[in-house]
């Protein structure tokens, strides 16, 4: 199959969930080859390849740094780009952050859907999971396998000692439409964590906007619906789309997760490719 860049460009004004800092972003066209790149247009030298082995911190959300140059929370955006079949884009952003609009992918994934795909002169390169493989973090008890498949299929169960959210499974295969039934999955916190995150400095342009907030054990904080009964678990999903996109190709082959998260998904990813 050929690689695939937008059929236009498309922009977004914001602001981050971590930093709180406005962020104008632009995502266009690019050649065949080139990957999906961000370009920090406030800085001079200033080129952040979505590639794995740029990430740098995996704390509540992925960031990015290469030469010094730093990108935060590009994950929603790139989980929309990769399941939607976007092999070549250039994101230019004028702060680190990425904004977080809803909490979801959607408006990105809305933007993709408007901007069209374009065919380009270059065979896809494809991640095939040719044998199994196994990635555990003892602590968290998070664990990630890789097996081989004939087909794309990403399987996450969480486990929270949550009576809201509990045990919650969510798949996402070649039969998932992610545009209505992944992207619009916001990301999620608990109100007793809240505070903490504030004093880390982790949620300075967080709000009930852009967060659905679970109140442990009544439900959803200020009358927030979940959109599905495994929002949740979507979410996460979501999340290791987005870090999974950062091998830089799209994957054939089934990704089992148990208790996914930032950090042990770009650690498997990580030790994933080592095996090759
Ligand atoms: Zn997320």
């Amino acid at each position: 199959m050929k690689q695939h860049t937008l059929g236009q460009s498309f922009s977004f004004s914001g602001i981050g969930l971590h930093t709180g800092k406005p962020v104008r972003l632009c995502v266009s066209p690019a050649p065949a080859g080139s990957g999906i790149c961000f370009n920090r247009t406030d800085l001079v030298s200033s080129m952040v390849p979505a590639r794995v082995e740029y990430v740098a911190q995996t704390r509540r959300a992925t960031s990015l740094s290469c030469q010094g140059v730093k990108v935060l929370t590009p994950e929603h955006l790139l989980a929309a780009l990769w399941a939607m079949g976007v092999d070549n884009a250039r994101i230019d952003l004028d702060a680190p952050e990425v904004p977080i609009l809803d909490g979801s992918a959607r408006p990105y994934a809305e933007a993709i859907q408007a901007a069209g795909l374009v065919e380009q002169d270059a065979e896809r390169d494809v991640l095939i999971i040719k044998k199994p493989f196994v990635y555990e973090d003892r602590r968290s008890g998070s664990r990630i396998v890789f097996e081989p498949s004939a087909s794309t299929v990403f399987d996450v169960t969480i486990d929270f000692d949550s009576k809201v959210v509990g045990v919650q499974h969510a798949v996402f295969d070649e039969s998932t439409d992610f545009a209505s039934q992944i992207a619009p999955s916001r990301t999620f916190c608990f109100l007793q964590e809240i505070k903490l995150l504030m004093r880390l400095g982790l949620i300075g342009g967080g709000s009930l906007d852009n967060a659905l907030v679970i109140d442990e054990p009544n439900g959803y904080y200020g009358g927030g619906k979940p959109l599905f009964d495994n929002e949740p678990a979507r979410h996460k999903l979501l999340d290791l789309l987005g870090d999974f996109s950062l091998a830089g190709r799209p994957l054939r082959g089934r990704i089992v997760a148990y208790k996914p998260g930032h950090k042990v998904n770009t650690q498997a990813l990580k030790h994933y490719l080592d095996t090759l």
